[in-house]
């Protein structure tokens, strides 16, 4: 018998290559060992030494065993706690096919369209949704959450301000805390005053721009602000509503009443509430402001046969390019949970959104009565689905009760909050009656539930209760029926290519395994029905977690402590970079606001340091794509006075570990500055240097890359930032759960932890790989760069490499010579899908370029069959270059090749069918079809069409 194995090792199924394939790529780059390559590689100065202090591995069966103990310490109580976080019916359908489908979850941010039409229209779906809820023109693909959506409408407001002295914005004191919360902390970055005060008085100052307006409000009750929104439209201010989308099927749309702008939370479409996330926001406004929108928008177009095709619009123009110009920082998003949400009312459909919201009214309705016949006191007039009831001296007895009775109400002061939902039963408001009953010293049987409930009426002033239609599009009324569903979830899933077909090798995206049992626990319900705002003693399986994660990360950050508030790695930038305004001004230096950022950063950077109030100076790169140091050490020199930051990639997005790290770091540092690491490039570094080591004092993880967290199609994410022990005073605070130390800046997130239930993702990760599993991961990333670096470099010039030759964790194909044959870039990206396969990163961070990033996680097999791929389009390139094929009508300008175009009776293309689709004897057995042709990016720009087109229009484009 051979030596005996105890236990399981995860790590040998995240890291894709077996110890045969490890061997045989060694041999192909001429080295012995892995520790060989990453000698060469990582610069010995920045080299970590002992390993990493974290616990032993678990297997995955171990790991799910100790979750469950784990979970048994969050306590799941009936829920009546509202603020925005409400209990759903994630309906069965949607959670298997969707949330739990990695056919769904796994796929990348949609920019290759032709293999990404499923979730396209998914989104779509949303976007019209909202569009007809709201009562508004246009709407984007969703934003990180209610709060900072509408701290995003604020600035699109700002931007728009006709008289550009005004810099004040009226907020409802009426708003729940969180949004008040994340209103400041912008408003702040930007210069602008905000007034929160009573709607009925705002001030008369001219300064005024904006206002801010809740819908119900705050505390529930739902007001009709018509005259108020004319009188501010006639002074030129512009109103934005943050409204529950679901009660907007009882009332009037905030589009009737005039808001310019409309934002939320799609959490009450069946997305769990998690501890405060992930959750999809929603941004709607007028056509007219199309070009201020924050986040991505997806839109109609034509692809080259002239079918019916979906892109993301405005791209290029109005988001890429522009850095500090942009209009927002958002990359990341919450595509997976916008795209569960629209399935939610494609599913419900208006009827049956409809049955929802009149139920949840009328149980708010019968509880309202019920209460009302046992003497309490309710003081909201109207609503949707929030009580307040006076409670006086009955507060303390009742909340014992209540909790008694594992139910969390909403207490403030001596009223106590209940705010109803989808989940809410009869019987449940029989429950709250008794309790209500006992601390008066009644009984249930002194109310008459049944005669109450025979007898209901709304509780919406009639000229607030909704008469527009919505939602009747045949999308929104075609499957209802479960089956209908499955398909039509299905015929769309298969539209799109995932990580469940092949590689995805996004540079500095880090596409890597998400592992099954990672995802496991997401939808258990201890960890999905906590509300953020529940009380301590009920959440202490949230707390291990995130107290863990905490330690594990600042471990493998070289950091103190880590703030998981920020929901992507450019709000992360953000939260990073006002932590270190506010040490910068602990310290009197309220004038540091020049943060430096090298020519090839990612476009978030400039934009999160405008968003902080910071002025952008731009580092110079060298012609080996490094950090220029004489340039550096000038412009901090330049700007010593008012240096606060530099914001620094590492290692750098060209794939390069820097030597010079150490002394760039001590440059900022001698001229009073404070270093900013993005962290997208940690895969390169877990384990074998650190953010600490190479002496940085902040920085964000993108979960979503290096730790596992599926990329969602577009989100969700994660960015928590991790900082040195100097500036962990000053992490972001929360107005409603105390997470920081006095000094923390105000929040940059609604939610306390973020979208806490994916942390469990990167927290599964961390506790199966252990310090050696983590860090061999590492290794393997940097030798499956390396490997293709080899198999590619004699067919595309590969840009930048460190002092040995050897790329980090990913590396850069130059493709600029092929334009002399006509070929561009794009042509590369799109023949790739003819053989299974999606792009790399186009153009980023240089133009002509593609940047590849295997990860550790995919095999010889699969990085040799992407390597064919790619060898043989060189090929096909070298026939165009030497006249073989033609300029125009040659296999990369026609990519991709959809089965109608293969299968038509006419084939007019000078190449055969075969070699169209087929190209490689692997495409042969397991063939990836695009949906559709190569589709026309100037057209959908040019006519922008944003929601779901009637059907007549597809008969048109049929035709
Ligand atoms: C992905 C990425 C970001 C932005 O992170 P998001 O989570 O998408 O907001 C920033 N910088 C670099 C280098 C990245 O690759």
């Amino acid at each position: 018998m051979s030596k005996i194995h105890f236990q399981e090792k995860f790590e040998e199924r995240h890291i894709g290559p077996s110890a045969d394939e490890t061997t045989a790529m060694l041999d192909a780059l001429g080295l012995q060992n892995l520790d060989q390559l990453v000698d060469e590689t990582v610069p010995v100065q920045i080299r970590a030494k002992p390993p990493l202090a974290l616990p032993n591995a678990l297997g995955e069966t171990a790991y799910l065993n100790r979750m469950k103990v784990v979970a048994d310490k969050n306590k799941a109580f009936k829920s009546y706690i509202g603020q925005g976080y409400y209990d759903v019916i994630l309906p069965g359908v949607i959670q298997r096919n969707v949330f739990e489908n990695p056919g769904w979850y796994t796929q990348y941010t949609p920019y290759q369209a032709e293999i990404a039409q499923g979730r396209l229209q998914a989104l779509l779906n949303f976007q019209t949704m909202v569009i007809d809820l709201t009562g508004m023109e246009i709407a984007n693909a969703s934003l990180l959450d209610e709060a900072t959506a509408a701290a995003e409408a604020m600035f699109m407001q700002y931007g728009l301000r006709k008289n550009k002295a005004a810099n004040a914005y009226f907020v409802s004191s009426t708003i729940f805390p969180q949004t008040l919360d994340v209103l400041r902390t912008r408003a702040l970055s930007y210069g602008i005053e905000l007034l929160v005060g009573n709607l009925n008085d705002i001030p008369q100052e001219a300064n005024i721009f904006g206002a801010l307006v809740q819908y119900p409000a705050g505390d529930g009750t739902v007001q009709d602000y018509k005259t108020v929104v004319e009188l501010l439209h006639a002074r030129d201010i512009s109103v934005c509503a943050v409204a529950d989308l679901l009660s907007l099927v009882l009332l009037t749309p905030p589009g009737e009443w005039g808001a310019d702008v409309v934002v939320g939370s799609t959490q009450r479409f069946g997305i769990p509430m998690g501890f405060g996330g992930p959750h999809a926001a929603y941004f709607a406004t007028k056509e007219a402001y199309k070009r201020n929108i924050p986040g991505r928008i997806i839109g109609v177009t034509v692809d080259a046969t002239g079918g019916y095709a979906l892109r993301m619009a405005l791209q290029t123009r109005e988001q890429h390019i522009r850095r500090d110009k942009a209009s927002s920082n958002i990359c990341t998003a919450q595509a997976l949970l916008a795209i569960m949400a629209g399935f939610y009312a494609v599913y419900h459909g208006q009827k049956g959104l409809l049955n929802i919201a009149e139920r949840t009214h009328g149980l708010a309705v019968l509880l309202d009565d019920a209460l009302q016949q046992l003497g309490y006191t309710q003081l909201n007039e109207t609503y949707f689905d929030t009580l307040r009831i006076e409670l006086g001296e009955l507060a303390g007895p009742l909340h014992a009760e209540a909790l008694n009775n594992e139910v969390n109400l909403y207490y403030q002061g001596t009223i106590a909050g209940i705010s109803v939902d989808e989940t809410t039963t009869y019987q449940d408001i029989e429950i709250l009656v008794r309790i209500f009953a006992k601390i008066k010293g009644k009984t249930a049987t002194d109310v008459d539930l049944a005669a109450i409930a025979a007898a209901i009426h709304p509780h919406i002033p009639p000229s607030l209760q909704r008469a527009s239609e919505y939602l009747t599009h045949p999308i929104f009324n075609s499957y209802h029926a479960e089956h209908e569903m499955l398909r039509y979830i299905k015929s769309l899933e298969t539209k799109d290519l995932s990580l469940c077909h092949s590689m995805i090798p996004l540079g500095s995206c880090t596409m890597k395994l998400n592992a099954t049992t990672e995802m496991i626990p997401i939808t258990w319900p201890e960890f999905g029905s906590l509300h953020p705002f529940a009380p301590a003693d009920q959440t202490g399986g949230y707390m291990q977690i995130i107290s863990e994660l905490d330690q594990w990360l600042s471990e493998i950050t070289g950091f103190a402590k880590v703030s998981f508030q920020p929901n992507s790695g450019a709000q992360g930038e953000y939260a990073g970079l006002m932590v270190i305004r506010a040490y910068h001004e602990s310290r009197g230096d309220m004038h540091r606001d020049v943060v430096l950022i090298p020519a090839s950063a990612h476009g978030t950077n400039p934009a999160s340091a405008s968003m902080a109030g910071m002025k952008v100076v731009v580092v110079k790169c060298d012609e080996r794509g490094n950090i220029d140091v004489a340039d550096l050490q000038a412009k901090a020199e330049i700007h010593a006075g008012n240096l606060s930051a530099l914001m620094v990639t590492y290692p750098s997005t060209h794939g390069v570990f820097e030597e010079p790290i150490i002394e760039i770091c001590d440059i900022i540092h001698q001229h009073g500055g404070q270093v900013y690491m993005d962290g997208a490039n940690m895969n390169a570094q877990v384990g074998l240097t650190s953010p600490g080591l190479i002496g940085a004092d902040v920085c964000h993880l993108n979960l979503h890359k290096t730790f596992c967290i599926p990329h969602g199609g577009g989100g969700p994410g994660m960015g928590p930032i991790g900082v040195a022990a100097h500036l962990v005073p000053f992490l972001p605070n929360h107005q409603v759960v105390d997470v920081s130390g006095e000094q923390g800046i105000s929040a940059v997130s609604a939610a306390p932890w973020g979208s806490a239930s994916i942390l469990l993702i990167s927290h599964a990760y961390i506790a199966m790989m252990g310090a050696e599993g983590l860090t061999n991961a590492t290794k393997y990333a940097i030798l499956n760069a390396n490997y293709i670096k080899a198999r590619l470099e004699n067919h595309y010039p590969v840009l930048y490499a460190g002092a040995n030759g050897r790329c980090a964790h990913e590396m850069i194909l130059d493709c600029r010579s092929f334009k002399t044959a006509g070929v561009e870039v794009g042509d590369i990206a799109k023949r790739l899908m003819d053989y299974g396969f999606h792009a790399p990163t186009v153009s980023f961070p240089v133009a002509g370029t593609l940047m590849v990033e295997p990860t550790e996680s995919e095999s010889k097999a699969e990085l040799d069959r992407f390597c064919d791929a790619l060898i043989a389009i060189r090929e096909e390139i070298a026939a165009i270059e030497d006249g073989r094929s033609d300029k125009v009508d040659n296999l990369l300008k026609r990519a991709p090749h959809t089965v109608a175009m293969v299968s038509a009776d006419v084939w007019d293309k000078p190449y055969p069918r075969s070699q169209a689709a087929f190209p490689l004897p692997f495409v042969r057995e397991h063939k990836f079809w695009p949906s559709v042709g190569r589709v026309n990016d100037s057209q959908g720009d040019r006519v922008l069409i944003c929601a779901c087109p009637p059907m007549s229009a597809y008969e048109e484009l049929e035709a």
